[in-house]
């Protein structure tokens, strides 16, 4: 299941939404598509869904050309952000609903229900009513609701947004293993840079309409192709300085703070601290930039440190 994007184009009035993105993303991939609020994420996953229409552009599914195509055609697995289950039903009547309005026969529905309850480890709460399961159980049920159709691929929009921060990270590596089991060809929108690192076979940044850049996560981590991605990916952004530090003129560059080293022929002052785990990272002022570095060692604001840059990227003109 290759699905295509050829130079989609959307716009809302007379904003540009989705400026011409061309990609390919292959079967049996989990391809993250990260972008800050606003970006088009949404949009974009509505135009693959088929429930919003293109300006210009191609989607072509295994060769098939769907680009007009209505969404129950395109046989798509969408989960939202803000998922709706039945309220007024059981586990297994929500994840039934779609069966039976395609006329499913009972014991095939049972199970289907039966496999993707195990997959989605439901299986004890299958006959509670919604209402009384945790959040992160009524997720997965709206999961298990999206996916029992078998779809040719699943869109998944900000699906773990609504879970809080511990439950989110269990249900990162559930996610995971749920793509790995079905082979599904998992499209799946997030704003959070943590969770596409986590979670992506490849990434792809939106910004201002396109794919900025497009790779595996360490690819963007170690070599961003612009600044505005070196400092939007990672958990700290990626410091820059001016190039006449290494004598040369003209360009910046940039390195993480796990690129520096305590010691050496660089100096600043520690402005403020973070303490990650048993790591520290120093957030220092060095002449009229502020870098942030790596240290074991404990320093206290106002302290000078001096440190070294291990490894650096060039940027000119904000490119790589
Ligand atoms: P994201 O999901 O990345 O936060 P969206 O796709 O929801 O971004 O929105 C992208 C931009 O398109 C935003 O500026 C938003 O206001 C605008 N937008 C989204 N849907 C519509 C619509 N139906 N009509 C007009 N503007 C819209
Ligand atoms: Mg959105």
């Amino acid at each position: 299941m290759m699905i295509e994007l050829q130079n989609l184009y959307k716009k809302y009035g007379s904003k540009v939404v989705i400026n011409g993105i061309t990609e390919k993303i292959e079967t049996g991939e989990f391809f993250v598509i990260l972008g800050p609020s606003g970006a088009g994420k949404t949009t974009l996953l509505r135009i693959l869904a088929g429930i919003e229409k293109l300006d210009n552009g191609k989607i072509i599914v295994d060769g098939k050309d769907v680009t007009n195509l209505p969404p129950e055609k395109r046989n798509v697995a969408m989960v939202f952000q803000n998922y709706a289950l039945y309220p007024n039903m059981t586990v297994y009547d929500n994840i039934a609903f779609p069966l039976k309005m395609r006329h499913m026969k009972k014991d095939e529905i049972e199970k289907r229900i039966d496999r993707i309850a195990t997959l989605l480890k439901i299986k004890d709460i299958l006959h509670s009513p919604v209402t009384k399961i945790s959040g992160g159980q009524q997720q997965r049920v709206a999961i298990a609701r999206a996916i029992v159709r078998d779809p040719s691929f699943y869109l998944l929009d900000e699906p773990l947004s609504n879970l809080d921060a511990r439950v989110r990270f269990t249900a990162r590596g559930e996610l995971k293993r749920i793509q790995k089991e079905l082979n599904g060809t998992f499209i799946y929108v997030t704003h959070d840079q943590k969770e596409a690192m986590s979670l992506a076979d490849r990434i792809a940044v939106l910004h201002e309409g396109i794919f900025e850049q497009v790779g595996k996560p360490e690819e963007l981590y170690e070599y961003p192709k612009t600044k505005w991605i070196g400092e939007f990916i990672g958990d700290f952004p990626m410091n820059f300085l001016p190039g006449s530090i290494i004598n040369e003129d003209g360009i910046e560059i940039g390195f993480r703070p796990e690129w520096t080293l305590l010691g050496g022929e660089f100096k600043g002052i520690v402005e403020s601290i973070e303490s990650v785990g048993e790591n520290i990272y120093l957030f220092c002022k060095v002449k009229d930039s502020s870098v942030v570095i790596f240290s074991k060692q404990r320093y206290d604001v106002g302290d000078e440190v001096s440190f070294s840059i291990t490894k650096y990227r060039k940027f000119k003109d904000g490119i790589l």
